[in-house]
């Protein structure tokens, strides 16, 4: 019998979990590290563990400190959101070691799906398309060579342990196999501990398109459509948005029957996404799966009417899964279209470099079909020392055409001053012909960037530029603190940022 969580994250996943725990019932144990005090996730749990300081090593990723922490809190689960420990095997077996319930499939799936050459192996026996490519470890650059040769170039020289874009080189002649099998080998050595290399086929435009499996220990196993997750940035997702403009019925059955033949053949259970490469042709081919939640999960939802939260906790209960529905091939169909914007500390006018700075002050849009899954708060110091997400905004409308509208007024509404954020882009996006025409692949942003963010852009909406301009203001105010402005009614005190982004935008003499 579960009745107490530990959420094993930090920032807009944890009080995400920890809502849907409170939803489910359930009482929640958050943990922090000593970066995170003041965070929102602290607060919204029963019980709050310091399990270290700052650098995830020493606190989030640390299983044995994570483990005490529950049975200290009396936890009889835990719960590892994205990131950090989600995706170890070895974290799934601690807990379960421990004599808790893990919230996630059984450690031999992480496993095997965290092993890409191996995963690709289960995948092709289970007759799931899969990127043409090897399916087991490279020795060598010669042995590059020689399988590159036989794909024809371009090929992708990637990281069998690899996740988040890491360790990934794309090749497009001979001549630069051997310097790219060096560079991706010490990234993926760096970034995993395991610098282990496959070759597969570089496809041309392909679009990223997902599908969302769930799966209860009952022998259920549903489909949930798919996310559009084209927009990325060095392999890293920006904008997602569920249904896809080029999925049709007919082939968001196909893909889904692959899923969740590719979730059974290795025993998956609870919360999943089987990830495509979707050809123009409508070819797809089988990339990776995540054994977890992932960020993008709220288009789903809207276009749903899940929880996936709530599912996966209710799954890790032993339960039946709630979602109705799904015959045949178990997949069912979305209503509406949802859109989602990843709000980072990221300053996309200088290379998208994170930004750190304590968020001074925080607008959050509202109104029908807008929600908000933030992680910060007013107050809140961002640091280096985690991924830059700030919050997701999500949208839900009727059509693609009311999402887009929703989410420009919802961008429009959103005010964060402290720091740069990816805001401005978004609405660059959500203005952009080809976005509107869904007319997107996995370069889109190659393509598009210049045009966005370029010199030839017109300059940032009048809101967007008063909140840059504040933002650089309160800097300078907190180094000029004391200087002293003398006011009409006789009081002085420090120019206030916003009469001097006035000043400065030529408002007030
Ligand atoms: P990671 O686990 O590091 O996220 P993935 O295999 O999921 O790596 O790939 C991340 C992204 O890289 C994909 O969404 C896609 O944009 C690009 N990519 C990966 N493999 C290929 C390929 N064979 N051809 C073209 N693009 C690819």
């Amino acid at each position: 019998m579960i009745k107490r969580v530990l959420v094993a994250n930090r920032g807009e996943i944890a009080l995400r979990i920890i809502r849907a725990c409170h939803e489910e019932g359930l009482e929640a144990v958050a943990v922090y590290s000593e970066a995170d005090r003041l965070a929102p996730h602290v607060r919204a749990a029963e019980t709050a563990v310091l399990v270290g300081p700052p650098p995830a090593a020493e606190s989030y990723l640390d299983i044995s400190k994570l483990i005490a922490a529950a049975k200290a809190t009396g936890c009889q689960a835990i719960h590892p959101g994205y990131g950090f420990l989600s995706e170890r095997a070895a974290f799934a077996q601690a807990v379960g070691g421990a004599g808790l319930v893990f919230v996630g499939p059984p450690a031999s799936a992480i496993k095997t799906m965290g092993d890409k050459t191996e995963a690709r192996r289960r995948m092709k026996a289970a007759g799931v398309p899969i990127v043409p490519g090897i399916t087991t470890p490279l020795r060598d650059a010669a042995e590059a060579q020689r399988e590159a040769a036989r794909l024809g170039y371009p090929v992708l020289l990637k990281a069998i342990a690899g996740g988040g874009g890491k360790g990934m080189r794309l090749v497009e002649a001979a001549g630069e196999i051997e310097s790219g099998f060096q560079a991706a080998q010490s990234e993926a050595q760096k970034a995993f501990g395991d610098g282990r290399l496959y070759v597969e086929k570089y496809a041309v435009r392909p679009r990223h398109v997902e599908i969302q499996v769930l799966a209860d220990t009952h022998g259920r196993v549903v489909a949930l459509g798919e996310r559009e997750c084209s927009i990325q940035r060095r392999h890293q997702k920006l904008v997602e948005e569920a249904p896809s403009t080029a999925v049709t019925p007919a082939l968001r059955r196909r893909m889904g029957e692959v899923a969740t033949a590719a979730a059974g053949a290795v025993g998956y259970v609870g919360a999943g996404t089987i990830e495509f490469l979707l050809a123009p042709t409508g070819e797809f081919h089988f990339l990776e799966m995540n054994t977890r939640i992932q960020v993008e999960h709220p288009v789903t939802e809207l276009v749903y009417g899940v929880d996936l939260v709530r599912e996966q906790l209710r799954i890790a209960a032993g339960e039946p899964m709630r979602v109705r529905g799904g015959g045949g091939g178990g997949t069912l169909e979305p209503r509406g279209h949802a859109i989602e914007c990843r709000i980072t500390a990221e300053d996309p006018w200088n290379d998208f470099l994170p930004a750190t700075g304590v968020v001074q002050y925080l607008r959050v849009p509202g109104g029908p079909g807008v929600r908000w899954d933030g992680g910060v708060e007013a107050g809140n110091e961002v640091t280096l020392f985690y991924d830059p997400l700030l919050a997701k905004l999500i949208v839900w409308g009727e059509t693609r055409e009311a999402a887009i509208r929703r989410m420009r007024q919802a961008l429009r509404e959103l005010v964060i001053v402290g720091l740069p954020t990816s805001q401005a882009f978004h609405l660059r996006v959500m203005d952009d012909a080809d976005f509107r025409r869904g007319a997107l692949d996995i370069t889109y942003l190659e393509r598009v960037g210049p045009r966005l963010l370029g010199a030839e852009a017109a300059p940032p909406p009048a809101v967007m530029r008063a909140v840059a301009v504040t933002a650089a203001l309160l800097a300078d105010d907190r180094r000029s603190a004391g200087r002293v402005r003398p006011v009409e009614d006789g009081r002085a005190g420090v120019l206030s940022p916003w009469e001097q982004m006035a000043r400065r935008e030529g408002l007030r003499e």
